[in-house]
């Protein structure tokens, strides 16, 4: 496996930093020292010919259906890469029924579900504690909505690194019971999301801790960046790249690693073309939307929205976010709380349970196709970025509750009626 990292370059001021070794760098050294933490995100550069030669001699193919497959795409070096902490390949459903329901050529729904933890947020926390791990830091912190909190938790845990974790008090309980039985230490902030982080960020600087929060770092983008990698493969299976690849958009970093991944794999010439993007933000918290016509983030921002997981204010990666979906000729649209309840049991009836950020992607795509911006003839991959086991009372509010019965046939029977007439009225 050849190292393949050539530099980091600010994505604020430009200015690049080869000399900078991520093989053993200090968790300090992630932003640039020019621009400092504000604006000053870097991005890891590769040398893709280096790359090229290395899956020449060994082959994709050959490679173990996980993440790590991409080894040479990643700041890891070979002890770092844990083939024991399978991560990613997670599976891509065909969803005809909801194609032909939705009116469009082809809906593809990437079960990010099936990671370790239940979301998406597993590629990035196990490349961070992998890394951790390389530069031999002893404690790893975070600040999470919830999903990334618990999946640090959980690959912190399988190795036995201590770690701290900021999370919104408001964060849903599944997702807190989650930290807790990983054993994690962690911290309830009587604050917004935004709070924590800072307060995270603050508390990395105090106590030295390796800071995995991925706005700040760009080694756990990197772990992102491998769900565009896996699409560009797993779509030979499905007719080739989408036409379209809808995500939700909260701190930002998810739909750039994304982009970085799917260009990643057209400059290697695995693909041949690169979809569009559809970023999908929450009706009320929507300052991505705002920074792709304003070139910056809104004065005030404090609109709520069901989706946890998208719950921010102030994302630190708006820029990064804001080229990808430029790039990508995308499109933000936005999805209110009724319209993501509405997309939570409309994946629900098709076989997908989502959490409310995963089913605001497929809000999204339907507004889309309201709007007229996704065509009959289009075909969508929309990345279900974490399970519906998440957020149970969403879940609750959007399935509706079961019918209690005493245990007779008679009631059941009685039962059946009586949703069968409730059923009736509703279409009446
Ligand atoms: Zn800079």
């Amino acid at each position: 496996m050849a190292w393949c990292v050539t530099d980091l370059t600010c994505t604020y001021c430009g200015a690049s930093y080869p000399g900078v070794n991520l093989k053993t760098a200090e968790a300090t050294w992630m932003v640039c020292p020019h621009c400092g933490p504000g604006d000053g995100i870097l991005e890891i550069g590769y040398d893709l010919g280096r790359v090229r030669a290395a899956w020449n001699t060994k082959p994709l193919a050959s490679r173990p259906l996980n993440h790590w497959r991409y080894a040479e795409l990643l700041p890891l070096e070979p002890a770092a890469i844990r083939h024991d902490w399978p991560v990613g390949w997670t599976p891509v459903l065909d969803a005809a029924r909801l194609a032909r329901h939705l009116g469009i050529q082809q809906l593809l729904l990437k079960d990010e579900g099936r990671n370790p933890t239940a979301s998406f947020k597993d590629r990035a926390s196990s490349v961070g504690v992998a890394h951790a791990l390389q530069v031999d830091a002893k404690t790893i912190a975070c600040a999470s909505t919830g999903n990334a909190a618990s999946s640090l938790a959980g690959h912190a845990a399988l190795v036995g690194l201590p770690a701290y974790i900021f999370v919104p008090a408001t964060a849903p309980e599944p997702k807190i019971a989650q930290l807790q039985v990983f054993g994690a230490t962690v911290f309830a902030v009587k604050a917004s999301y935004d709070a924590a982080y800072d307060l995270c960020t603050r508390a990395c600087h105090e106590f030295g801790w390796y800071n995995r929060n991925c706005a700040i770092n760009p080694v756990l983008v990197e772990g992102k960046k491998t769900a565009g990698l896996e699409v560009a493969e797993q779509s030979a299976d499905f007719g080739g790249v989408p036409d379209w690849i809808a995500v939700s958009v909260g701190d930002g970093c998810t739909i750039a690693g994304i982009w970085k991944g799917l260009q990643q794999m057209h400059d290697l010439g695995v693909i041949d073309r690169l979809p569009r993007l559809l970023a999908v933000q929450a009706e009320h918290v929507n300052p991505i939307e705002y920074a792709l016509t304003h070139d910056a983030l809104p004065k005030e921002s404090d609109g709520k929205t069901i989706a946890d997981s998208i719950d921010v204010h102030v994302p630190r990666n708006w820029r990064k976010a804001v080229h990808a979906i430029r790039d990508a000729d995308g499109v933000v649209v936005t999805a209110s709380d009724e319209a993501i309840l509405d997309a939570m049991r409309l994946a629900g009836r098709h076989g997908m349970f989502a959490e409310p950020a995963a089913a605001a992607a497929l809000a999204g795509v339907v507004s889309a196709i309201e709007s007229k911006t996704i065509g009959p003839h289009d075909r969508v991959l929309v990345m279900i970025t974490g399970s519906g086991l998440k957020d149970t009372k969403n879940a609750i509010r959007a399935g509706g509750q079961p019918i209690a019965i005493e245990p007779t046939v008679g009631a059941v029977a009685n039962a059946i009626q009586g949703s069968r007439r409730g059923a009736e009225a509703q279409r009446s």
